[in-house]
């Protein structure tokens, strides 16, 4: 029996430092809200010296996709064989061609379903397309390092994360070395620097489910802090629908313009004023691109967006004019 004991101790030490690695590497997916469906290769590049030099301009280069059957998702991604739906045959993206040239913003829009949320996640890499590619700064995503495309990438999604933890906690998951200084200015670019303040404990303050507790509105200039105080060279954004009050909007919106200046970002749009701003919208439905232009061009074209435009976009929005 000891013969057998020593290798089975050893072997379950094993585990426990897996799953020790595990737990906290999900916590940091959870910030990213990113799942790992795909492996880095041997031997992979560091994509945050291709953006030194060549700009963090983002391209999809004729992408077909369809998603991974579950008996097709390795056991090393075993988690989401939860999220596979039904109906695993159907192509979700077919032939999606466009780029988000560095610096500037590009607009996803399309009704529901058209594949918008799928090319987010194509860009943080959550799957590879079936065929075609995506790039950023030139460089394939398959071919480039996890840590440097996590680096590389931030994502805002409707649903902010925060952690049950300090203020200063859940902005440090994005950089473990920032300084308080660093996390003030971090909360003053997102607007949120003035409620911090007022907390019982200012940025000692437990926040998250069973702490301090934060309207939506917060939660999401928090998120932002902590995507700014990440400085990513990319941002993918899904603008939420939900309806704050307006001066809460007015913060995210504000807090939101300082996290999207000077980055290329790719925004799933909501809002009149978002498309208004963008440097040119790229239009889905089922899967494909249908049309590409700015606001007024597609507008014009009294196209698929033109109706979008109608029904779909806050057409009470202020800021548009
Ligand atoms: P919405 O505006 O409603 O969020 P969307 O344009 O973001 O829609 P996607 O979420 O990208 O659309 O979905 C595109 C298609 O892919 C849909 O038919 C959807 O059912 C399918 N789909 C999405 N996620 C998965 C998944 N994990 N497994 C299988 N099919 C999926």
């Amino acid at each position: 029996l000891g013969r057998l004991y020593g290798p089975l101790t050893a072997m379950s030490n094993v585990q426990v430092d897996i799953m020790t690695a595990l737990v906290s590497f999900e916590r940091v997916l959870e910030v990213l809200d990113l799942e790992p469906t795909v492996a880095e290769k041997p031997g992979a590049l560091d994509l945050r010296a291709a953006v030194t030099n060549r700009g963090a301009g983002v391209e999809l280069d004729h992408v077909t996709f369809r998603y991974p059957r579950a008996d097709e998702v390795s056991l090393a991604s075993l988690e989401s064989v939860a999220t596979v739906r039904e109906d695993p045959s159907s192509t979700t993206l077919r032939d999606v061609t466009f780029s988000v040239p560095a610096g500037s913003m590009v607009a996803l829009v399309g009704p529901s379903g058209a594949g918008k949320t799928t090319i987010s996640q194509l860009v943080v890499r959550l799957y590879d397309p079936t065929s075609g590619a995506v790039r950023i700064a030139g460089q394939d995503l398959r071919d480039v390092t996890a840590d440097s495309l996590r680096a590389t990438v931030g994502v805002v999604s409707q649903e902010a994360h925060l952690f049950h933890d300090t203020v200063a906690e859940n902005l440090r998951y994005a950089r473990p070395d920032a300084t308080d200084a660093e996390l003030h200015r971090a909360l003053g670019q997102a607007r949120i620097a003035d409620l911090v303040a007022r907390m019982p404990e200012g940025l000692d303050t437990v926040v998250g489910d069973r702490g301090y507790r934060l309207s939506g509105g917060e939660r999401q200039r928090l998120a932002i802090a902590r995507l700014l105080l990440k400085a990513p060279d990319v941002v993918v954004l899904d603008e939420a629908t939900a309806h704050l009050d307006s001066e809460s909007e007015a913060a995210v919106q504000a807090a939101l313009d300082e996290a999207l200046s000077g980055r290329t970002s790719l925004v799933i749009a909501h809002r009149l004023s978002t498309v208004r701003a963008a440097d040119s919208i790229v239009v889905l439905d089922d899967g494909e691109v249908v049309e590409q232009g700015t606001h007024a061009e597609l507008l014009a074209s009294s196209g698929l967006y033109a109706e979008l435009y109608r029904t779909q976009f806050d057409l009470d929005d202020s800021s548009s004019s």
